[in-house]
């Protein structure tokens, strides 16, 4: 058997559950790459895209690529299934563009007046992840086909 399974798992539920023909994340170490039967591995994920190939017919002969803006978590692979749970993840077609837009101007605001003012009140920490989860959704949803 050359499949495995992919689930990816929020607090607002599974997002994504499919056999697949490979997968690539990138984890804190570097870019892996997942096929059938991989050794058992726990790695801990950036916020970044995750690419699954999975066959979109019955006969296997035509592969297509999903993307999933994953922003962060842990991936887990043990007995052929992917596992990644996160605080959240969006397939491409869930991601809201104009909201992650909004969110992406907001982080950016926030970042310039704490760098400008030496506002202390604003966590710069915070807001620069924020920008990178709006760019990671950006990035995402511009690879809806
Ligand atoms: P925002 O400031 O827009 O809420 P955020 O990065 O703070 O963005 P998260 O805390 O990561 O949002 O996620 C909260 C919930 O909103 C999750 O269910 C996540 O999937 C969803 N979500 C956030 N941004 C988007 C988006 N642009 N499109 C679709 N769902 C989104």
């Amino acid at each position: 058997m050359n499949l495995f399974t992919v689930n990816i798992v929020t607090p607002d539920g599974i997002i994504y559950d499919h056999q697949a023909r490979f997968l690539l994340a990138k984890t804190q170490a570097g870019d892996l790459g997942i096929l059938a039967n991989h050794a058992p591995l726990v790695a801990p994920l950036l916020i970044e895209a995750v690419r699954i190939d999975r066959f979109t017919d019955e006969g296997q002969t035509n592969l297509a690529s999903d993307w999933v803006a994953v922003n962060g978590g842990i991936m887990e692979v043990r007995d052929n299934v992917v596992s990644i749970i996160a605080n959240s993840a969006e397939t491409e077609q869930d991601i809201d563009i104009s909201r992650a837009e909004r969110a992406k101007k907001r982080a950016e605001e926030k970042i310039a007046r704490a760098k400008a003012e030496r506002d202390a009140t604003v966590d710069l920490d915070r807001a620069e992840v924020a920008l990178h989860r709006a760019l990671n959704r950006l990035k995402v949803a511009n690879k809806r086909r």
